[in-house]
Formats: C-alpha cells, structure tokens, sequence
C-alpha cells in the first residue's frame, strides 16, 4: 500500500509516539481494514506479549428496571408505576449470587434504572446485604445511577462515593458514557448526566482509589469526529488518574428503542473503530471485544484487531438483550473463539489478576501506571487480599 499519510501513523505507532486526533479520524475513515487490524494487533502485543486473551465468570443483576430517565436508545427501562416494572427483593439478588458463585463467578455486575426510590440509605442496605451474605465481588452502578443516588438523597458526590465504599461498592463499570459530547446526548439521553459529569464521577471515583472501567455505545447520532473526541476525553482522564482499568466498546442496537429508525452499524465499522481505539487510547491496559452486540465470530477476529480480553460469560444480561440482541457466551465458547484466534484464554477478575476455576486468584496483576498516577497502592478489596495472603502462605 503507498498512502503516506498512513505510512507516517504507522511509523509512530512502531516508535511509540502518541498518536493525535487527526491521526484517528483518518484511520477511522480509512479503507484498509486489515492493516488497521495489523497496526491495531501490534500495540496489544507489545503490551500484551504472553498472547493470552483473558474472560471473566460474571452475572449482570439488574436489581431495577424503573427509571425516570427514558433514555431514547435503552430498550430495557420501565416507567414508574408501569406494569412491567420490577424492583428484585434482596433474596432474589442473593439467590442470583450463591448461583453465580456456583458456576465459578467472582463478581456481580450491579446496575439499574434510576429508580425514584433509591437513595443512599436504600443502596448501602443493597451492598451491605449482599456482603453480609456472600463474597462476591460488587462491579457495580454507573456514573449516572451514582449521581442520581446523589440528588435523590441531596447528598454531595464525594461522599456518596464514600459511602458506597464503606457499604461494599469495589468497583464501578463504565456504562453510561454512550458518546461523551453533549451534542449527542441532549439527542439520545437529554435526562441523564451529560459529558462533564461523567468524566468528574469517574474523576472521583479514581481519587477515592475505586477502579473502574471505560466504555463507549456507538454507531448512532454521533459523526466520526465525535467518536474521536469520545476518546480525546477517556484518554484525557486516564492521564491525569491511571484509574480505567479496560476500555469497552459496543454498538447501538436499535430494536424496541425509540430510535429504531437509526440504521445499525455492522463488523467492519465495530472492528475500525475498536482497533483504532486501541491504536489512539494508549493509556489503558485492556481493551474488550463485544460479543454481546457483534457476535461470537467478529469477537473472535476482534481480538488480533488489538482487544486482549472477551469480556464477561455473563450468565445473565437483560439490558442489550431488551433489544433482541441475545449473543450470550458459555466458558467453552468464549475459551474456543479465543483459541481459534491463536492465543490461550485466562480467566480473571476486575484487577486482571489470573484465576483459577473455582474463581480463586492464583496470579496477581500488577498495574504500576495505577499507582505512578494516582498515588494509591495497587490494592484489591480486602477478601481478594485475603486470598493472596492465602496463596503467599502456602507457597511458604
Ligand atoms: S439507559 Fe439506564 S438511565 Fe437510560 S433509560 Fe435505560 S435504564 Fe434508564
């Protein structure tokens, strides 16, 4: 191929040089897939040289789907008082656990609508039920159900954050974010956060020394530009607090939404744009293939377009599924696409720690960008510390 311009991008990446928002608009707009793939495939190498592709045994619990936040591309929420609505019972969400935990599950994926009804005092009784009962790993709300906890309890930020943490909270997944340009989301979601207040909720997070992921819904309203500018900012915070753990992209699916006259974008566009994420955020570790909304087969040809991890078995999922996107992954699936692809699959927990079948930590994930920018330790949870101090002792 002589394209010069894309000579000179490929030439930063090989030497390491950040590459700029121009750079990622071309590459977003440019035809050759595959060497995108190439370019995309040798920087998850040089990050990731042990060609391991890593998957974790979760279960999504969404504990309510009443919301008040009528997102236009969400099939899965209920308006107050609809008959459809549900609010699970403490019970439910235990039984769901001691099942997880069954099949080798190490963490529970929390989220829900923005019930009218939950304020603080309703989520610590949450986290501290479900820690009273089990030791599971909480992943849990989102920016978004963190800031309207907030205001249903007139609470400030910080201190919702903190007591959450206290109740059990260990770590917060990046849904949410959809595109972080106001632009897009006064069109998409006009109630919910807007852009600011999504970066400044995983802001704080991070200064508490909560780790979350990032995450970006595309292929809707947003342009290309937008995409970018997506991505300008995730990057932009991973430089001041190292506190992403992975990036995770999906695309909109529009059945039963109130969007379903947005045409869906298909495999070659979901495989630019996460290569090109992966090419353009050189900041965080992990990068995700979404089997959920692209299929188990482009998942697979996702992961030598730069991603180093097939996300979640989720043993259950209700809010993409609500959109008649019903891809989910049993362990052996997910464990043969990544072996078809040429690397050995590892389960992990959150922090990337390596574990075993039963979901105990057998090898530990040490992340130095973490703790270079945020000033915290490198710490797990105390029941996962608690592991490793087991694996320490018996190794003598
Ligand atoms: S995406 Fe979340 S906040 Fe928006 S309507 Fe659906 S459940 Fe509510």
């Amino acid at each position: 191929m002589n394209d010069p311009a894309f000579a000179s991008i490929a030439a930063k990446v090989a030497d390491g040089v950040r590459l700029d928002e121009a750079d990622a608009l071309f590459l977003l707009r440019h035809p050759d897939l595959p060497a995108i793939g190439r370019l995309a495939d040798r920087v998850r190498a040089r990050r990731h040289p042990a060609r391991e592709v890593t998957y974790i045994v979760d279960r999504n619990i969404n504990y309510t789907n009443v919301c008040v936040t009528l997102c236009k591309f969400c099939a899965f929420y209920r308006r107050p008082g609809d008959a459809e609505g549900y609010d699970h019972p403490l019970e439910v969400i235990y039984e769901k656990i001691r099942e997880t935990k069954e099949l080798g599950g190490t963490q529970i994926l929390l989220q829900g609508g923005h019930h009218p009804e939950y304020g603080i005092e309703r989520y610590e009784a949450l986290f501290r039920g479900i820690k009273d009962n089990e030791s599971i790993h909480i992943h849990g709300l989102s920016p978004s159900e963190i800031l309207h906890c907030g205001k249903v309890s007139k609470l400030p930020l910080a201190d919702v954050i903190r007591r959450m943490r206290a109740a059990g909270l260990d770590s917060v997944p990046g849904g949410g974010a959809e595109i972080l340009v106001d632009r897009v989301r006064k069109i998409i979601s006009p109630l919910k956060t807007m852009s600011d207040e999504w970066l400044g909720v995983m802001r704080e997070c991070h200064h508490q020394g909560l780790r979350t992921t990032a995450t970006m819904m595309f292929g809707h309203v947003e342009t290309l530009e937008e995409r970018v500018e997506h991505m300008r900012r995730t990057r932009e915070l991973q430089d001041e607090t190292g506190g992403f753990t992975a990036f995770i992209s999906w695309t909109f699916q529009a059945p039963h939404t109130e969007m379903t006259d947005v045409a869906m974008v298909g495999g070659f566009d979901y495989l630019r744009t996460a290569a090109v994420s992966r090419l353009y955020i050189d900041n965080i570790e992990n990068f995700q293939a979404s089997f959920v909304t692209q299929g188990i087969d482009v998942a697979g040809v996702a992961l030598n377009f730069g991603m180093n991890d097939i996300g979640s078995v989720m043993i259950e999922e209700n809010v993409v599924s609500a959109a008649n996107c019903e891809c989910l992954a049993n362990i052996e699936e997910l464990e043969k696409t990544a072996r078809a692809a040429g690397f050995t699959p590892r389960r992990r927990n959150m922090f990337y720690d390596r574990v075993d079948e039963q979901g105990r930590v057998a090898e530990r994930h040490h992340d130095p960008y973490w703790v270079e920018r945020s000033g915290h330790a490198d710490a797990r949870p105390a029941a996962i510390e608690r592991e490793f101090a087991a694996l320490e002792t018996a190794a003598g």
